[in-house]
Formats: C-alpha cells, sequence, structure tokens
C-alpha cells in the first residue's frame, strides 16, 4: 500500500488502470468486456473516451469509479488499490472524492434543483453545511433564478447542470461524465461543455465519456476503446 501510496505522491496520477480486464458472469459464461487496459490519468488532466456503443465505456468508468471492482488488473484510484479497500471505504472514495454526472441526469423528481444539489450531503447530517454550498454551486451552474424548481419544470440543460451541481457538493478532485450531453441537442451541449472546462482550468481532473468526435476538442487527450483495449490518438 505504501509503495502505492508514493507512487501517487511522486507522480500524482489520479487513476491508474494497470494490465485490467473485466468480465461479466451471464448464466454459464463468462463474457470478456475489457480485455487488458492500460490507462494513467494525471492530476489536473481532461481525458475523454471515445468508443462504439457496447464497447464497455460505462464498464470502464464504473472500474475507475469504485462502482465495481476488475475481473484481473489492478485499479489504483488516488494511490489506494481498490482491491485492498472494504466496501465502505470504497464508499467514501466515491463519497468524498469522485463527482458522477451521467447521460440520464438521474434528479430527484419530488425534490427542488437546490434539494437535489444538497443531497450527498445528507447522510453526513452536517445540517447547514451543505445548504450554503449548495446555494453556491446553483450559481456556479447558472441557475440562480431556478433553485426552487422540480426536475420537471426545468430545460435537459437545466437538469444537467443540477446533476453537475451536485456532483460537485463534496468537492471531489475527480469529476467522471459518462455521455454528459448525449440527451441534450448540440447547443445545450456545448454549454454544458463550457461548465466542465470551467471545472478543468479550476484545477479538477474531469474523464468524459462521449460519442461526438466535435467534444473531444475539450480534453487534452482522447482515448479510443475498441475490442476491449484501449489506443490513444
Ligand atoms: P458502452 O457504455 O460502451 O455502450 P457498456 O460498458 O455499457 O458499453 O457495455 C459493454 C457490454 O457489456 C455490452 O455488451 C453490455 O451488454 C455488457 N454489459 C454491461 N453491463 C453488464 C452487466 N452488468 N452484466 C452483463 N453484461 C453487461
Ligand atoms: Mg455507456
Amino acid at each position: 500500500m505504501d509503495e502505492v501510496n508514493n507512487s501517487f505522491e511522486k507522480n500524482k496520477h489520479v487513476i491508474e488502470l494497470i494490465n485490467m480486464c473485466k468480465s461479466y458472469q451471464v448464466g454459464e459464461m463468462e463474457v470478456p468486456i475489457l480485455k487488458s487496459i492500460d490507462l494513467s490519468v494525471k492530476k489536473g488532466e481532461f481525458v475523454a473516451i471515445m468508443g462504439p456503443s457496447g464497447s464497455g465505456k460505462s464498464t470502464l468508468m464504473n472500474m475507475i469509479g469504485c462502482l465495481d471492482r476488475p475481473t484481473c488488473g489492478q485499479v489504483i484510484v488516488m494511490g489506494k488499490d481498490i482491491n485492498r479497500l472494504s466496501e465502505v471505504e470504497l464508499a467514501r472514495l466515491r463519497g468524498f472524492e469522485i463527482g458522477f454526472v451521467f447521460q440520464t441526469f438521474n434528479l430527484v423528481p419530488r425534490l427542488s434543483a437546490l434539494q437535489n444539489v444538497e443531497l450527498p450531503t445528507y447522510a453526513n447530517k452536517k445540517e447547514g453545511i451543505g445548504s450554503a454550498r449548495a446555494k453556491e454551486l446553483i450559481d456556479l451552474v447558472g441557475l440562480q433564478d431556478r433553485a426552487g424548481y422540480k426536475p420537471t419544470e426545468l430545460s435537459g440543460g437545466q437538469q444537467q447542470r443540477v446533476a453537475i451541481a451536485r456532483a460537485l457538493i463534496n468537492d471531489p478532485s475527480l469529476i467522471l461524465a459518462d455521455e454528459p450531453t448525449g440527451n441534450l441537442d448540440s447547443k445545450t451541449g456545448n454549454e454544458i461543455m463550457n461548465i466542465f472546462t470551467d471545472l478543468h482550468n479550476r484545477g479538477r481532473t474531469i474523464i468524459m465519456i462521449t460519442h461526438d468526435p466535435e467534444l473531444t476538442g475539450y480534453a487534452d487527450r482522447v482515448v479510443h476503446l475498441k475490442d476491449g483495449v484501449i489506443s490513444a490518438t
């Protein structure tokens, strides 16, 4: 563990995947999806991941986001080998170090925009703290006049802004976005990308899956996933 932590301090790799593979058990069959993945992402990088539908992009994102464990190889997140972490430690890493944004905004329908942003802090029982920060984040994503609106009263782009604000509530250094503009028209998609660019300029590490080749222009680096392996451009 110390060796891995030292390597994090030295190289500042937020993510290191080493000869990582992932298969799913489907009935009697073991179906390989990711075959041999080596990928390092440095602190502060903005990396785009592209690949055909079904190529395993979301599976890869689930590994990086500690939502699942690899079948073989290592997934090292902020210097920690996730194979050596308990479920509680993984949950802490997910909750405090990583912000997730998905294609479907996954907001709670009965809560207002502001309450959706506060939601991840409810478990902390730090009443009041979430609220002030949630308001700041609602401002940051340009929704100051929509804080009290329910998700159904907001456009798709506005809902994704709420989801981004929610992802930032615990001040994560790493943001994982799985096709964040997939349900948005291109103008709205570009507005969302401008928010990610702003977050990147403020020093956050961003890993984004996208189908849209035009959006890769926002990233420092593009990684292609095909047939279970990755290649860089
Ligand atoms: P992408 O995000 O690139 O479209 P996914 O990672 O969602 O691809 O899926 C890759 C492949 O793995 C697909 O064939 C999908 O059906 C399969 N798959 C994804 N999740 C599971 C699962 N939990 N169990 C079995 N197969 C799965
Ligand atoms: Mg996917």
